[in-house]
């Protein structure tokens, strides 16, 4: 049997890095079983979901490297999802409810005062068909309740009704069905709650293994239920741990924080902030992946942590930085192309400076010294002033090549005595401005003679 995976982001925000470690997991497993990875909009939420929002989820997972083989929108399905609510109709198994949320929320707070749980009763069961129409008469609309399968005859007599299912992640899971109340699947204005589309489509579409957020392990048990009311078989289900900021507040698609968006406009490289998306709480090291395909090899079930984890930016800087310092010049021409330079000079340029850059944007304060007309600050005292006057004098005749570097700090410590950070640092100052950075015998020639006597003068 193929496997088939989907991802099914409601388009109502930018994808944050936890949307993305259920994506990431959906499209390793896919792509480690030959199988299929579907994208599918859940956004019957008309209010909320919009259709920008649904390309800019597919840009951030193309950003990642996620091809879908298909691409599905809930609001282009909604005859489907007719026909399965008629279905369950007609088996007396969705049913009209009238009650209004004032209503519903007086009633949870006299269960609460008797020290019960906030079970929905199934009051709306009971109206007449009369008693339905004079509800209507009013200018009541319905909303519709699936009647979970937890009684025995009497569905006023809810019983323990376990659902027992072999969780990819969590190993044997079991919720009881008692506990829950109704879902409401339909509401008032006819538009649907995602828990029946998920199910129609994921039985229509073949879905072979669902895995998600551990939010949703409730939902399961009700999915479940509905799959078998549906007569659909019902896929192989897998929840792992959410992640949370270093302050353990969970991430919101709305807040924007924590967004693929926001992590791409800051520079980072998308195989850094896929590797944390998959590795943070799992156990095994946290480390830069070379590709998804690196990373899916390390996609491992027993290994996610059964807790919540935090996503520490710090962490994600430190695999930025490792990425950053191993890419080779190719990875980068066209990012480099845009800093200034010749393209010729493009490998030399990142070979010297990638070690002193954590993002591939930090290369253009390195391109602006080597390539551009900076001025360095003047000479701190006479000393330093006689250093520049001296290496001024020794700067060896003729083009700048490789070798230049060596013989000319050779012929400084000849005559003048400096040594070791003596020599290098004021000599890096007055070239650079900075008393740091990357080896400057290879970047010499770069920088050239012309810019080299305007900054020594
Ligand atoms: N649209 C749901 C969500 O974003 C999908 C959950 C699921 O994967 O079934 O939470």
């Amino acid at each position: 049997m193929t496997a088939i995976l989907r991802f099914a982001p409601s388009p109502t925000g930018r994808l944050h890095i936890g949307n993305l470690r259920t994506a990431l997991f959906n499209w390793l497993f896919a792509v480690r079983e030959e199988g299929s990875f579907i994208l599918r909009f859940d956004d019957t939420d008309r209010e909320r979901s919009k259709r920008e929002f649904a390309d800019l989820i597919a840009t951030d997972l193309a950003w990642i490297g996620i091809s879908p083989h298909k691409t599905i929108r809930q609001s282009d399905r909604i005859p489907l999802y007719d026909a399965a609510a008629e279905k369950l109709k007609a088996a007396g198994l969705l049913y009209p409810c009238y009650e209004t949320p004032d209503e519903l929320d007086r009633k949870r707070k006299r269960l609460a005062a008797r020290g019960l749980p906030p079970v929905y009763g199934r009051e709306a069961l009971r109206l007449s068909h009369a008693e339905r129409a004079a509800l209507e008469a009013e200018g009541r609309r319905p909303h519709w309740r699936f009647l979970l399968p937890n009684f025995g005859a009497d569905p006023f007599a809810p019983q323990r009704t376990d659902i027992v299912f072999d969780d990819l992640i969590r190993g044997e899971t079991v919720i009881d069905l008692a506990s829950l109340s109704d879902p409401v699947l339909i509401r008032e204005d006819g538009s649907y709650l995602y828990t029946l589309p998920s199910v129609v489509d994921d039985a229509e579409t073949g879905v072979t293994h669902v895995i998600r957020g551990d939010d949703h392990v409730t939902n399961t048990a009700v999915q479940a239920a509905i799959f078998s009311a549906l007569a659909a078989s019902v896929p192989r289900f897998g929840h792992h741990n959410l992640l949370t900021t270093v302050g353990g507040e969970g991430l919101s698609k709305r807040s924007g924080a924590l967004s693929l968006e926001t992590l791409r406009e800051e520079g980072y490289e998308p195989m850094a902030v896929a590797s944390l998306a998959v590795l943070v709480g799992m156990s095994g090291s946290i480390e830069p992946m070379a590709d998804l395909g690196a990373l899916g090899a390390r996609l491992d079930f027993a290994a996610v942590s059964p807790s919540a984890s935090k996503f520490d930016p710090a962490e994600l800087d430190r695999l930025n930085r490792e990425i950053v310092h191993g890419l080779p010049c190719e990875a980068v021409r066209g990012r480099l192309a845009a800093m200034g330079g010749r393209d010729e000079d493009a490998e030399t340029f990142w070979q010297a400076v990638r070690a002193n850059c954590d993002k591939v944007a930090d290369a253009k304060g390195w391109a602006e010294i080597v390539f551009g007309d900076m001025v360095v600050p003047a000479p701190e005292d006479a000393a330093e002033a006689a250093f520049r006057a001296a290496a001024l004098r020794l700067l060896p005749d003729g083009e700048i090549g490789p070798e230049t570097f060596r013989t000319w700090t050779a012929a400084i410590k000849a005559e003048t005595g400096a040594k070791g950070k003596a020599l290098f640092l004021p000599l890096r100052r007055a070239i650079t401005g900075l008393d740091h950075g990357p080896e400057l015998g290879p970047l010499l020639p770069l920088i050239g003679r012309e810019r080299l006597l305007r900054r020594l003068i």
